[in-house]
């Protein structure tokens, strides 16, 4: 059976939190050079899956956010990453968790995915594995800013609970299909070992051609619980509008559990697209032929 030509779209996020004033444009530009990493990718017939994966990487160099350099720091003063890809073609997964030493972690999630029997590898077997596939290590001190250290002096002495700046991506593409990305360096102030939702298939991101794709962002803790991802592509099943799925999702989690602060990213395989957030800010962007939207 052959499909209909679909409009192909790239949505990304920058993490749902409290973005300071100051920072929105420095948010907004880091969004743009994500959207123009994705972008010709899609629009060059390329699939879903390399689109994400390009925008994720970007956001991931990039200091201000909170994935790969510039994650935030545990509560020992180090950065361990997670990250997680699905392709909505094969609903294959691949995903890495608590990596210390990888400038990309997005990247590592993807040889998972395609090159080993597994769906999430954590901690120095997953660092193992990202030799072995030539993925360099990098010193871990490449990864810390000075912005982080000193956000994280400041949490010790306050213990507030803080999120944001993670980044994740969502994309269709000409030949529908759909693909999801999320990439974190997670709470700040965690528990060295601690993992939260970013990774988990269903909760930090979920993608399904004949569903939908999503990335998430929040307290993992509490996203995780919920099945975010999951909760909010499958809303699409009744052919919910995604702006509609994406609300109701983020207000059961609300609703159901305490503490439940979180943002997502929704598209349906018709391309639509839903944003919603509970904290104060979330930084979205999307793009799609003739159209290009950034928000902060
Ligand atoms: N969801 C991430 C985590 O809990 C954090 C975030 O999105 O800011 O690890």
């Amino acid at each position: 059976m052959s499909r209909a030509p679909v409009k192909p779209i790239l949505v990304v996020h920058g993490g749902a939190g409290n973005i300071p004033d100051v920072k929105r444009p420095l948010y907004r530009e880091g969004l743009e050079q994500a959207l123009a990493a994705g972008w010709p990718v899609l629009e060059q017939g390329g699939s879903a899956l390399d689109a994400v994966l390009a925008a994720v990487r970007v956001m991931e160099d990039l200091p201000q956010f909170n994935a790969g350099r510039g994650s935030a720091l545990n509560r020992e003063g180090y950065v361990e990453m997670d990250a997680g890809v699905m392709d909505g073609r094969t609903l294959d997964v691949g995903a890495v968790a608590a990596v210390s030493r990888v400038a990309n972690p997005i990247l590592l999630a993807y040889e998972v995915m395609v090159h080993s029997p597994h769906i999430l590898l954590a901690g120095p077997g997953a660092e193992s594995f990202a030799q072995a596939r030539g993925i360099p290590l990098v010193h871990p001190d490449m990864l810390i800013t000075e912005e982080r250290r000193r956000r994280l002096q400041a949490w010790l002495r306050e213990h507030g609970q803080e999120v944001g700046d993670t980044v994740g991506a969502v994309a269709l593409d000409a030949e529908g299909h759909l693909a999801a990305a999320t990439s974190t360096g997670g709470m700040m102030g965690k528990l060295p070992g601690r993992v939260g939702d970013s990774p988990l298939v269903g909760c930090g991101f979920y993608a399904d051609d004949t569903l939908g794709a999503c990335s998430t962002t929040g307290v993992g803790e509490t996203i995780a619980r919920a099945l975010l991802a999951y909760r909010a592509v499958e809303a699409l099943a009744e052919d919910t509008i995604p702006q509609e799925a994406a609300e109701r999702a983020i207000r059961s989690l609300e609703e159901r559990i305490p503490g439940g602060e979180a943002g997502l990213i929704l598209l349906d395989r018709r391309g639509r697209v839903g944003v919603a957030w509970n904290t104060r800010r979330m930084g979205y962007g999307y793009r799609t032929p003739g159209c290009k939207v950034l928000h902060v």
